[in-house]
């Protein structure tokens, strides 16, 4: 999904006013932002933004944060938004991996997870963002009732991701292996870009909801 070097990019997310350029300065203050005390959901790796902008269309009531590492494919999910009415929906430019410094304890009641990069090697297990690592990050910005969201079609990312997620001490409120199959898990489902592609090559997806 990574597209290297588009021209006008950087300038293109600078400018525009849904987009939080230094993140770190609204630590504690994330409210400020939305000018409201609604709750804030997050997804890590939004990719072009599809998922996020139907859930904030659907849930006016919730303030929405879209993290993606990549400023070409965040491009995307701006030109998109741009065509939207929406205002409970900010974008940040920035690696998972720094979510501690940007957000304070407890600040965040929901993180979504959608068809994250599996780094297949071993060697790499600690860069994938359902690693006990990633986790423990997790753990400190999500608010005692708050949960964490994860689909993927990749079997073994999925179990590996159930196995971390016990190991670090969370609990798993509901987890399916066919999430198209599953009524119940399914209901309010929005399909991501990913979802899309992979579940219509006929591959099952995998869900998982999980809290401390
Ligand atoms: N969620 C979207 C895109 C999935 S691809 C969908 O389901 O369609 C994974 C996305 O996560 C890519 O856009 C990639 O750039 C982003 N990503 C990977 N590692 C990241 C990290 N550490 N921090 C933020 N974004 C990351």
């Amino acid at each position: 999904m990574r597209l290297r070097n588009i021209k006008g990019a950087d300038e293109f997310i600078e400018n525009y006013s849904f987009v939080i350029k230094h993140p770190e300065e609204y630590k504690e203050k994330w409210k400020e932002v939305f000018q409201n005390t609604n709750p804030i959901h997050m997804e890590i790796g939004m990719g072009k933004g599809k998922f996020l902008m139907e859930l904030a269309e659907r849930n006016p009531q919730i303030n929405y944060l879209g993290v993606e590492r990549y400023s070409s494919v965040l491009l995307r999910a701006l030109q998109k938004h741009q065509e939207t009415e929406l205002t409970n929906l900010y974008f940040l430019c920035l690696d998972a991996a720094l979510v501690e410094d940007m957000f304070g304890c407890g600040e965040i009641e929901k993180i979504y997870l959608n068809f994250s990069d599996p780094w297949p090697k071993d060697r790499h297990a600690r860069r994938r963002l359902t690693s006990r690592e990633f986790l423990d990050r997790f753990d400190k910005i999500l608010s005692a009732q708050g949960k964490l969201e994860f689909k993927t079609d990749n079997r073994g990312l999925f179990e590996f991701s159930l196995e971390e997620a016990r190991e670090a001490g969370w609990k798993i409120e509901k987890h399916t292996y066919d999430l198209h199959g599953d009524d119940e898990m399914c209901a309010d489902n929005i399909m991501t870009e990913y979802e899309e592609k992979f579940s219509s090559m006929g591959n099952p997806i995998h869900k998982m909801i999980i809290y401390r």
